[in-house]
């Protein structure tokens, strides 16, 4: 097992994975930038070391300087957490070269999987659901119109390179599409280097279904069921719950197991997360993997038990996966409320400055992962999320009970956060019976 595993991260996560490595016995090595001196995460960390100001792409993206901060604090690992450097290929590569084992898949591995048209053969292969659309990149705009009059419009547009939603056009008809391939072109050759894009069946009133899988250097791969993200905005998740609500035990094993499948075919070690959308006749169609930890991760901790930060730790080390499949269960439901700075009042503006006031919730079931504290200030510069909300119980009637008196008690102020929009969503009918999608919360918005 590693002696020191340095953080390239800030925040909840960095948190989270400084509590990983104590149970570990890893000593953990913090880098920041100077928006982030004073940070509490920091008071946890075995050392601590400055990459420079405050602009992400001055620090926390400055691959030299976390290499070299590695090299003066002796650590023999690097965790990326999620964001900043975690997917770039390149980055786990200077790992190894300069002798640091990257926690998180190989730099093949995570470049396989994260150029889109590539993702999508290796899916096929494995048996993993796919959108129907063109194989491979567009080389010939008129195959790419017969393709999509095959398969009906509307179509999505997509880079191969993509991410963060940019790089996408919907197209209704022949024109449009024909369009929308140029603008996607230059879009994704300015955003990602590569001109390459694709078509896709665009699915109206889908919900977010997304598998955690996990694998080890060894071969193995197993998936911890799955997460419904379909509370969101602007493609930004607000609420993820853990098992996806209403879905048919036989496609939910089928389609999660075709992830792991995935990620075996592929030689991943470490955790990852396949993106689907699911229709209203609960077809999957997949989206995209996430080569790292996701946000999110802690719902599927809190319904299958498993440490998802230490095991992807333990494998990054060489050792096995811990559990088979069949160890995996789902035990009872779990959400997360992403506990935003943003006023969703006013169009959610981002809300930098000093919290004053601080008290979280607890009780039965209650997990917050937060940096904060009374007396913390939001810095500008970097996402504005300031803790994650976690709440476990039997079933999910009752982990909306419970999740609205954690909501209630917990006041923050006097940045505005998204807790009120929270309360709201969870009385929501749509959301209550599960028959919500990815475009409601956007809806009632605009509604109101
Ligand atoms: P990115 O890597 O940019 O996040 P994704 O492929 O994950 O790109 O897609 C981002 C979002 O765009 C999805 O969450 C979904 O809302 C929308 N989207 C992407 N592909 C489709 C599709 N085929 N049909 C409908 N919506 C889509």
């Amino acid at each position: 097992m590693f002696k020191r595993v340095l953080i390239a991260n800030r925040g909840e996560i960095a948190l989270r994975i400084i509590r990983a490595c104590r149970e570990l016995g890893i000593e953990p090595v913090c880098v920041y930038s100077s928006a982030d001196a004073g940070g509490p995460w920091l008071e946890q960390a075995a050392q601590t070391v400055c990459i420079g100001p405050p602009p992400s792409k001055d620090s926390y993206l400055r691959i030299d300087r976390i290499i070299a901060a590695a090299e003066i604090s002796h650590a023999d690992a690097i965790h990326p957490g999620y964001g900043f450097l975690a997917e770039n290929a390149h980055f786990a590569d200077v790992c190894r070269d300069s002798g640091f084992e990257f926690i998180g898949p190989s730099p093949e591995a995570m470049s396989a999987l994260g150029d889109k048209v590539n993702c999508k053969r290796l899916a096929k292969k494995a048996g993993t659901p796919i959108f129907p659309g063109t194989e491979g990149g567009i080389e010939d705009i008129d195959e790419a119109v017969q393709v999509a009059k095959d398969i009906g419009f509307p179509v999505i547009v997509k880079a191969a390179g993509g991410g963060g939603g940019r790089g996408m056009r919907i197209a209704q008809d022949e024109a449009g599409l024909r369009q929308g391939i140029e603008q996607a072109r230059q879009e994704a050759a300015a955003a990602f280097g590569n001109p390459m894009v694709f078509v896709e069946k665009y699915l109206e009133l889908a919900r977010h279904f997304e598998v955690q899988v996990i694998g080890d250097k060894h071969g193995n791969a197993v998936h911890l069921y799955e997460r419904d993200c379909s509370s969101q905005r602007r493609h930004q998740k607000l609420i993820e719950e853990a098992p996806a609500p209403g879905v048919d035990p036989a496609k939910r094993e089928k389609v999660c197991e075709s992830a792991a499948e995935l990620i075996r075919q592929a030689k991943y070690s470490g955790a990852a997360t396949c993106e689907f959308l699911m229709d209203r006749s609960q077809k999957f169609y997949m989206l995209e993997v996430n080569t790292r930890v996701q946000v999110e991760h802690p719902i599927s901790e809190a319904i299958t038990g498993v440490d998802i930060v230490q095991t992807g730790i333990r494998v990054a080390a060489g050792e096995r996966l811990p559990y088979k499949q069949s160890d995996i269960r789902i035990h009872g439901h779990a959400m997360e409320f992403r506990i935003n700075a943003e006023d969703p009042a006013r169009n959610f503006m981002p809300q930098a400055g000093l919290v004053e006031t601080w008290v979280a919730p607890g009780g039965p079931g209650i997990r917050l992962d937060s940096h904060v504290r009374a007396g913390y200030r939001v810095p500008t510069n970097y996402d504005s999320m300031v803790g994650k909300l976690i709440v476990h119980a039997p079933t999910r009637e009752q982990c909306i009970r419970r999740s609205l008196g954690a909501l209630a008690e917990f006041k923050v102020g006097p940045i505005k956060t998204t807790i009120p929009l929270y309360e709201r969503l969870l009385r929501e009918e749509l959301f209550v019976n599960a028959t919500h999608d990815i475009k409601y919360v956007e809806r009632l918005l605009a509604a109101t």
